[in-house]
């Protein structure tokens, strides 16, 4: 997963991208990258950690003009390396363009090689250089028709910003796998001011109007002519990623029309209504459980406690591709609250169990701080296969259900039951909220069914992914 930003002409562009890539923090803390155009010539800063470590007052002064384009990173498939941080920025015959990308490539090595075999030589890993190197390679004439013809060779999940001298250029992917939204600062004056996010959540704090989600399939062309609009693929069915509405995107966002809040206090009211349990108290586990474990108890009636505290101070369980902190795991994260605890019959709401280390941890923690029986409840149904479109999942083989029965998942987490909510009631509260005009087959949820919408370029065994805990058991 990553996070990209784009501003079109605005006096503050850089300290706006700034901005607008701390509210998408949540979507990538390895490295962050801002690249400006003062109309002549670009000029980036990139550096790896989070977005206030990696810019200081000197760097964002430096970065002039009033376009730039942003990116928070958290590798997927590729190594943890400065070379990878983007936005990846290059010179060509043409002159100048950077782009910022999320989302992965099915098809980037097999790419690669053929544009190795032309001669191309790359500095980095990632899937930005292989798609900088298809637009520079491209005979088309206009920045807008390299694009489109770059991206006609390529497959999986991509929601872009492009910047040359003088034009911002927007592209989300024909099954709109990966959010992209299109803002404007308020009081912006005509065809200035123009914003593009991941989330909207990056709107509010810069104090720019949500105008509306990039379509998939959708190419806006920004420049001195105003916004443009153009379809750059052939229409397709959209296939937005669950996973978004279940964990990765930022409560106060609304994608695809529908609050990611709400979305995913539905779930927890479905699961209340499919996986019912005599319990004394709901609990979630903060922050990604905390709107299902709401939804639960106003569904359930059972009172909601927030029965263990999360701190802050450290990132999320399993964001650093390097894991040498996840030996301190849970008990840097979560703390119990006894006081809640204690002689409880506790329902525990997560959103996701991926290998169930933490899961494990977790039930350990409100046994020992007094709960008298331990019921895990998880708003989506059993991860059972890894994402190849973007979402950081083990391989297959370290997926707990996709090699255990329900049963043997609870018993290694050793709760008294467990619940998860089932893929039709997922999907089916997903498309109630979003409201009439959404159906089921709008989203992706390969991870949940293994039914993948874009074929893999290579079979998923010889793709490396990367481990997210450290296996502590
Ligand atoms: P695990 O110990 O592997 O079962 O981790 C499950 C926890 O990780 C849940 O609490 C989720 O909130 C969180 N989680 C699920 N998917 C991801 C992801 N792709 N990246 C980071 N955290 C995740």
């Amino acid at each position: 997963m990553c996070g990209v930003f784009g501003i079109y002409r605005s006096a503050e562009a850089a300290n706006l991208a700034y901005l607008g890539l701390h509210a998408l923090q949540h979507r990538g803390q390895e490295s962050a990258g801002i690249v400006s155009s003062d109309g002549t010539k670009l000029i980036a800063h990139r550096g790896m950690g989070l977005v206030q470590d990696v810019f200081k007052p000197a760097e964002l002064g430096r970065l002039n003009g009033d376009l730039a384009i942003g990116h928070v990173r958290y590798s997927t498939a590729k190594t943890s390396h400065l070379k990878n941080a983007q936005p990846f920025a290059v010179t060509y015959a043409r002159g100048a363009i950077a782009v910022g990308h999320e989302g992965n490539l099915v098809n980037a090595e097999q790419l690669r090689e053929k544009l190795e075999a032309r001669g191309s030589i790359f500095q980095s890993d990632s899937d930005a250089e292989v798609i900088v190197h298809l637009v520079a390679m491209s005979p088309q004439r206009t920045i807008e028709d390299r694009i489109v013809d770059a991206l006609s060779h390529v497959q999986g999940s991509f929601s872009l910003v492009f910047l040359s001298e003088r034009t911002l250029v927007a592209v989300r992917d024909p099954l709109g796998m990966r959010p992209l939204v299109l803002g404007q600062m308020r009081g912006a004056e005509e065809g200035t001011g123009y914003v593009i996010a991941s989330e909207p959540c990056a709107f509010q704090l810069i104090g720019a109007r949500m105008i509306r989600e990039i379509a998939p399939g959708e190419m806006l062309v920004i420049d001195e002519n105003g916004l443009r609009s153009m379809s750059a693929f052939p229409s397709t069915e959209r296939k937005t990623c669950i996973f978004e509405y279940v964990y990765f995107a930022r409560p106060d966002s609304t994608l695809n029309g529908a609050s990611v809040y709400q979305v995913r206090k539905s779930f927890g009211r479905r699961l209340a209504e499919e996986m019912p349990v005599s319990c004394d108290v709901v609990v979630p586990v903060p922050d990604s459980g905390v709107p299902a474990a709401i939804g639960y108890a106003e569904k359930s009636g059972v009172p909601f406690e927030m029965g263990m505290i999360r701190s802050h101070y450290v990132g999320r369980t399993f964001i650093e591709p390097e894991q040498s902190i996840r030996h301190f795991g849970v008990k840097l994260k979560l703390s119990p609250i006894a006081d809640v605890l204690r002689g409880k019959r506790v329902v525990v709401v997560d959103d996701s169990i991926v290998r169930g280390t933490t899961s494990r941890k977790i039930v350990k923690m409100i046994r020992e701080a007094g709960a008298k029986e331990v019921h895990m409840r998880i708003s989506s149904p059993p991860t059972a296969w890894p994402c190849y479109y973007g979402i950081d999942t083990p391989s297959r083989k370290d997926l707990i259900a996709s090699s255990h029965t329900l049963d043997e998942i609870r018993q290694y987490i050793t709760a008294d039951s467990l619940g998860y909510l089932s893929l039709e009631g997922m999907l089916d509260a997903a498309t109630t909220v979003r409201g009439a005009e959404s159906k089921p087959s709008d989203y992706c949820q390969a991870c949940f069914s293994g039914q993948y919408p874009i074929e893999l370029a290579a079979p998923p065994s010889t793709r490396r992914q990367l481990s997210l805990l450290d296996g502590e058991r």
